[in-house]
């Protein structure tokens, strides 16, 4: 599993992180995705890679 983080700076509410990952990401009262538990390792990557505003790390 791997620890991810996202920058709530960065992130501008498109969805696509949590869409894709639920169990991962969630939004917060501010329309911005939240880390609510660590990835599997095996789809992590893409979900970076595909964040618009590159606001996840890990
Ligand atoms: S994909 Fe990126 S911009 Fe979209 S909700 Fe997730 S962290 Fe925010």
């Amino acid at each position: 599993m791997v620890k991810v983080t996202v920058d709530a700076e960065a992130c501008i509410g498109c969805g696509l992180c949590i869409s894709s990952m639920p169990e991962v990401f969630e939004f917060n009262d501010e329309g911005k995705s939240v880390v609510i538990a660590d990835a599997d390792e095996g789809m992590i990557d893409d979900v970076i890679a595909s964040c618009p505003v590159a606001a996840i790390s890990r």
